[in-house]
């Protein structure tokens, strides 16, 4: 079964119910929001009634509520310890974001490892595999996706050991998981026309069962890069085919994958792009 969908917003206003509703416009069966600004901590709190409602519009179109997904924002940094105040706000603002996904009926997060900035590499790892340590605990139904990066800056978890460092060093191993992005990957330096080679290598070192998620992007820039820029799918250095090799292979069938491409001026993607993937066929949607 092919699981797709994209970023889609949450509103104070429409919240869960807001993000069924668009990803059922553009045909999405599953999706992936944040809770408020990717950018800030700043958060409104979730409306019970509207959560219940969209639970049954889920219910009614077949979405399943356990392949989609909330993304953390960027600014929680736990690779950094330097600042113990500000590495304790994180973990706390962390906890905070478990009980919204929880709230929401949506179990599975999304978290960036972060940024080692002044810290040495192999501590940063042990620091968000310590952070998530504090934040969980052990009867909790959530998931935590942590992000295959592409090594921007001083981003960790951009090549697969780093990120089995953080999963070696977690104690509730069966909380803890990895979410791909095509665009991270190749920043990274992983050539996608050889993404058998990847999965195997990932496969040795982690386990193919750890993947829960991928984001679908293409990239502005070429392999090894470390930028992180996205582009439309076709549209980038990792092309259409590639793209859609990776949405079907036979061994990662059951992950959602998720676009989090640019929009086109003011314009969202998602439907287009979606229709795409769907049909296998590349439509010059853009010049
Ligand atoms: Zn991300």
């Amino acid at each position: 079964m092919l699981y797709i969908g994209s970023h889609v917003s949450f509103n104070k206003d429409t919240q869960l119910k807001g993000v069924v509703e668009a990803s059922l416009n553009n045909n999405a069966n599953v999706f992936m929001f944040y809770t408020g600004s990717n950018q800030s901590t700043v958060r409104f709190p979730i409306n019970e009634e509207i959560t219940r409602q969209a639970h049954k519009l889920m219910l009614q179109n077949n979405i399943e509520k356990e392949k989609c997904i909330v993304h953390a924002p960027f600014i929680i940094n736990l690779a950094n310890n330097s600042d113990e105040r500000k590495y304790q706000f994180y973990i706390d603002f962390l906890k905070q974001e478990i009980d919204r996904c929880i709230k929401l009926g949506i179990n599975n997060l999304v978290l960036h490892p972060g940024s080692h900035v002044s810290v040495p590499k192999e501590q940063s790892l042990l620091n968000v595999a310590n952070g998530l340590n504090e934040a969980l605990k052990e009867n909790q139904d959530i998931n935590i996706y942590i992000e295959f990066m592409s090594g921007k800056g001083t981003e960790v978890g951009s090549n697969i050991d780093e990120l089995k460092t953080i999963l070696d060093n977690v104690i509730y191993k069966d909380k803890v998981f990895i979410c791909l992005d095509t665009c991270h990957i190749n920043d990274a330096g992983y050539d996608l026309t050889k993404f058998d080679d990847f999965l195997i290598e990932f496969d040795k070192k982690i386990g193919l069962d750890k993947i829960k998620c991928i984001h679908i992007n293409d990239s502005k820039n070429i392999v090894g890069s470390h930028k992180d820029r996205h582009a439309n799918i076709g549209y980038g250095t990792i092309g259409f085919e590639v793209l859609v090799n990776i949405i079907y292979h036979e061994r990662l069938k059951e992950i959602p994958k998720i676009l989090e491409t640019p929009f086109v001026g003011e314009k969202s993607p998602y439907k287009i792009e979606i229709q795409m993937i769907k049909e296998k066929k590349f439509n010059d949607f853009i010049s």
